[in-house]
């Protein structure tokens, strides 16, 4: 199981296992919506609020 910090809050938050990349996530502490994006080593972002494209 791996722990990532919340780029909302800062919060640690773990990762279950068997948790796969492009799985959202809730932070327990503020509750924002994370996309796993890598698992080795563990990393999400926030995940986008709507169906937009956010042209990276
Ligand atoms: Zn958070």
């Amino acid at each position: 199981m791996s722990t990532v910090s919340c780029p909302e809050c800062a919060a640690d938050v773990k990762l279950e296992a068997g948790t796969e990349v492009g799985e959202i996530i809730v932070c327990p502490d503020c509750g924002v919506d994370l996309e796993v994006t890598a698992l080795s080593p563990a990393t999400i972002q926030l995940a986008p609020m709507e169906q937009e494209d956010w042209g990276e």
